[in-house]
């Protein structure tokens, strides 16, 4: 494992690359440069604020949401609020129960333990967690057959920050031992506008209201793609441009990446046009649009789908996915008189 100074705090990331640490520059350190969620946000000044008069840990807290909205940044942002140290980890990274106990015995007393994709961890490493959610020990066998026996060991007092693209695979024991649940929204064009003037202001790149909130509106509700846009736009600006980022660079420059007007990539249209082509309109169930299109059926799940149902381009049914009107619109194509794509194949189905 390596350490990593991040926010001012020590981070413990296994598997940090450098795209990682670029995008670390970029996160808000305090909850008042965290831009939008302001729902989560007020919320989570009340707990933070209520446990430090108490002088104890923050309870665990479950983020959950799509990739890229801000969880890992939002982890951070409590340690620090709290002013103690983050440890980040991931669930497939703790393989067994000792490599939990490992991380466990070295925290010090308050620090936040961060463990993206939690819904990842294996049943045995659950059940190692629950003890020292509940009652901040640890229980371990010693010995084997009718000599073992089990000895607790008091663990310091820390907060467990959990993460997740998908609240629902969790287990309910593991879910009902989070003292908080927040969930993260996509971002509004506006809110994603002033991240990236932020960041632009950070990277020290001029950018113009106006290109702020064309690259907004194709970064499909999420930091992580406005950010990327802005690096890549900041690109040929620099190349072809005067090196302002305008609203002109960015339409250049989007249209050379293949992002459409609403933000939509090939993968996303590919999918769209997977659905209408192949399995007229729909519905098709998510495995087998994962195999026509050689992509695999989380990268589908989230990364295109939350954005296309969010832009009413794609349903879910109990059958699968459908496609409506607006995607056949976007994409320049004529939905089927008599069948007017998932409008139907949800009547059909009721
Ligand atoms: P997640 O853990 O949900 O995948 P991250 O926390 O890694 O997402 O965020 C991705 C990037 O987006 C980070 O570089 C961060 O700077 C930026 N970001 C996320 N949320 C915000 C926000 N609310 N305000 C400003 N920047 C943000």
């Amino acid at each position: 494992m390596q350490d990593q100074t991040l926010y001012g705090a020590q981070m413990m990331q296994p598997g940090l690359t450098a795209a990682d640490s670029e995008e670390n520059t970029l996160r808000p350190q305090r909850l008042e440069d965290y831009i939008g969620q302001e729902k989560v946000k007020q919320n989570l000044k009340v707990y933070l604020e209520a446990a430090r008069r108490r002088g104890e840990p923050m309870d665990h807290v479950l983020l959950y949401g799509p990739p890229g909205l801000g969880k890992t940044t939002l982890a951070g942002i409590i340690a620090n609020e709290m002013g103690v140290q983050i440890r980040i980890t991931s669930g497939p990274a703790i393989e067994k129960p000792g490599d939990l106990a490992a991380l466990l015995t070295n925290l010090q007393e308050g620090d936040v333990l961060f463990i993206d994709e939690i819904h990842r961890l294996s049943r045995q490493v659950e059940e190692v967690l629950y003890p020292a959610l509940e009652d901040y020990a640890l229980d371990i066998i010693i010995g084997k057959g009718p000599s073992a026996q089990s000895i607790r060991i008091n663990l310091p007092r820390f907060t467990l920050v959990g993460a997740t693209t998908r609240a629902g695979q969790l287990t309910g024991p593991l879910r009902d031992r989070f003292g908080v649940l927040l969930k993260l929204e996509l971002y509004s064009p506006d809110e994603l506008a002033r991240i990236i003037s932020r960041s632009a202001g950070i990277l020290d790149q001029p950018i113009t209201p106006e290109g702020a909130l064309e690259l907004a509106k194709r970064s499909r509700g999420t930091p992580r793609v406005a950010n990327r846009f802005l690096k890549r736009v900041r690109d040929f600006a620099t190349v072809l441009g005067d090196g302002v980022i305008d609203r002109d660079v960015c339409l250049m420059a989007l249209r050379r990446m293949d992002v459409d007007a609403l933000g939509l990539d090939e993968l996303d249209r590919s999918l769209l046009r997977a659905i209408i082509e192949m399995y007229g309109g729909g519905p098709v169930g998510l495995e087998t649009l994962a195999a026509a299109l050689g992509e695999e059926a989380v990268t589908l799940e989230d990364l295109c789908e939350p954005y296309l149902m969010q832009m009413g381009f794609l349903t879910r049914t109990p059958r699968g996915r459908c496609v409506t009107h607006l995607a056949y619109e976007h994409l320049g194509m004529r939905p089927p008189e008599s069948d007017d794509g998932a409008d139907s194949g949800q009547q059909t189905m009721f």
